[in-house]
Formats: structure tokens, C-alpha cells, sequence
């Protein structure tokens, strides 16, 4: 898993959703970019971690030869900016972006 595969790399858009009862939580993928199905990935524990720890690279789960970018989805605006347009572009075009 080296720098090579970073064209490879696809975003997937999170959200946080925690386990009924528990401190767990967990992002769940709604539309995975390759099987187009959700998937759900540990996100740590509400007490000892942040979940934003978790994001970044993680193989699909439903293909673990590919990895995707766990990435918040841009958040509504109350007026859209040029750095709203800017994130959601990086956020959909990530393999076009080198930083
Ligand atoms: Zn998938």
C-alpha cells in the first residue's frame, strides 16, 4: 500500500453514528463509490478517541484490493463561498489533488 496506489484513491462521504446504549461509534459510508452500498467502520470509542482520528485511507470492505478516503460530506451553507466550492470540489476530486 504505497504512495503509487494515491490515483487509485476514492472519497467516500461519512457520517457519525453511534451504537444505541454504548460509547461506540461508527462512520457509516452511505454510498460507497465502488459497490455503490453502505458500509460501516469503527470510529473508536466516544471516551478514549476522536472519531475524526479515524478518517483518511481504509480498504472497501466490500473489495479489499481498493481503498477509499473516509471524508466528512461538505456541510450545508448558509452562503456558498468560494471556500465551500473549493472543499467540495477536493472532496469529489481528491485524485487531483496533491497536497
Ligand atoms: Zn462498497
Amino acid at each position: 500500500m504505497g504512495k503509487k496506489d494515491r490515483h487509485a484513491l476514492r472519497s467516500a462521504f461519512v457520517t457519525l453514528r453511534d451504537l444505541p446504549g454504548t460509547r461506540v461509534m461508527f462512520w457509516l459510508v452511505q454510498d460507497c463509490p465502488y459497490c455503490g452500498a453502505s458500509h460501516l467502520h469503527p470510529a473508536g470509542n466516544l471516551r478514549t478517541a476522536d472519531p475524526g482520528d479515524t478518517l483518511g485511507e481504509r480498504p472497501a470492505p466490500c473489495d479489499p484490493t481498493r481503498v477509499y478516503v473516509l471524508s466528512l460530506p461538505p456541510k450545508p451553507q448558509k452562503k456558498r463561498g468560494k471556500e465551500a466550492r473549493r472543499r467540495e470540489r477536493r472532496a469529489g476530486r481528491v485524485n487531483d489533488w496533491d497536497e
